[in-house]
């Protein structure tokens, strides 16, 4: 299929353009058509270069109010690489949306200098688990507003001991949220995870 098939906007559809992708891979063709439709939780088995971040990252593009300042989409990722990878793609992606912000937040940068970037309006925050909730608790973020979130590389968050500050900072995200998990690998805390943060998912293997 094509990426308008897929029920993708222009101004997705103009940026995908402008990076040369032809073909959705086998993730995106499978997550995408279901998290533009139904607002339903997600749990897909998928390794990284599988094209996962745009997987969720059209969708969640697609679906949130560009016009708002609000916080709509959070991004939990374990490293600051990939968090600053996650960042840079949605950037590129959303090019067209035009009023998008997206903000990285992770450890061993300033939290000020986060901070201000995140009081200026961010739609979208892709976060380190740690920071994260190190913002929370300072009250310089305000995720009680949050529509979609992603826990992405779930068995390396977890592996990397993550559990106690994933769940804190989903603690504070409304119930009615959707939430699209990612992950490698599914041993019994990713699943655990699933279970007890979400309800009746889509589930996926690529
Ligand atoms: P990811 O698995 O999300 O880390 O993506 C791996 C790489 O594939 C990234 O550099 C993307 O820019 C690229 N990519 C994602 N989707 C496609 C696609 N449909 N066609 C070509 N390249 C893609």
């Amino acid at each position: 299929s094509t990426f308008q098939e897929l029920g993708l906007n222009e101004d997705l559809l103009n940026a995908i353009t402008d990076m040369g992708f032809i073909t959705p891979s086998d993730v995106q063709q499978q997550a995408i058509p279901l998290l533009l439709n139904e607002e339903r939780d997600l749990v897909a088995l998928a390794q990284t270069g599988t094209g996962k971040t745009a997987a969720f990252g059209f969708p969640m593009l697609q679906k949130i109010d560009v016009d708002s300042r609000t916080t709509q989409g959070l991004i939990l990722s374990p490293t600051r690489e990939l968090c600053l990878q996650i960042t840079n793609e949605l950037k590129q992606y959303g090019k067209y949306c035009n009023g998008l912000n997206v903000v990285a937040i992770y450890g061993g940068a300033s939290i000020t200098d986060q901070a201000k970037q995140v009081k200026r309006g961010a739609q979208i925050v892709v976060a380190t688990p740690g920071r994260m909730k190190d913002m929370i608790s300072r009250k310089m973020v305000d995720i009680s507003k949050i529509q979609y979130s992603v826990l992405d590389e779930a068995d390396e968050m977890l592996n990397m001991g993550f559990y106690e500050d994933i769940t804190d900072i989903l603690s504070h995200t409304p119930d009615d949220k959707s939430t699209w998990l990612f992950s490698a690998t599914m041993p019994r805390e990713v699943a655990s995870i699933a279970k007890k943060f979400m309800y009746d998912p889509f589930e996926i293997t690529v």
